[in-house]
């Protein structure tokens, strides 16, 4: 092995691991969505985590929303309107997610500051 390609070697290895670090710093930690059913917060889940999560209402009713790539979406509801079905996604801090019908509130708590946000304030 020539002494160049050696030096080559530990430079991809460092920028590597110096990747994998700034992925880790720009990571948000303890971003989660609550979920709050008839003003009542019955889970949360954090957002780094991609599930699919059926809530469970009274007579039947249920939403469906998912968490992908950090961001909140209802992807399908019982009620009658599907209002919160054709909300757009969420991420940032205090966004939120409401199906009127059901009482149900999805709400991203610790979330990153939206930019547009901050530039307004
Ligand atoms: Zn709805």
């Amino acid at each position: 092995m020539k002494r160049n390609d050696l030096i080559l070697i530990i430079v991809i290895v460092v920028l590597g691991i110096g990747a994998l670090l700034f992925i880790n710093f720009t990571k948000e930690s303890g971003s989660k969505v609550g979920v709050t059913v008839k003003q009542e917060e019955i889970a949360s889940f954090a957002l780094d985590e991609d599930i699919v999560y059926t809530i469970e209402g009274e007579n039947g009713a249920w939403n469906t929303f998912e968490i992908k790539d950090g961001y909140v979406n209802m992807i399908d509801a019982s009620c009658p309107d599907k209002l919160c079905v054709s909300q757009s996604k969420i991420h940032y801090d205090h966004e939120t997610i409401v199906c009127l019908p059901n009482q149900v509130v999805l709400e991203i708590i610790g979330g990153e500051v939206n930019p547009i946000d901050s530039i307004a304030n």
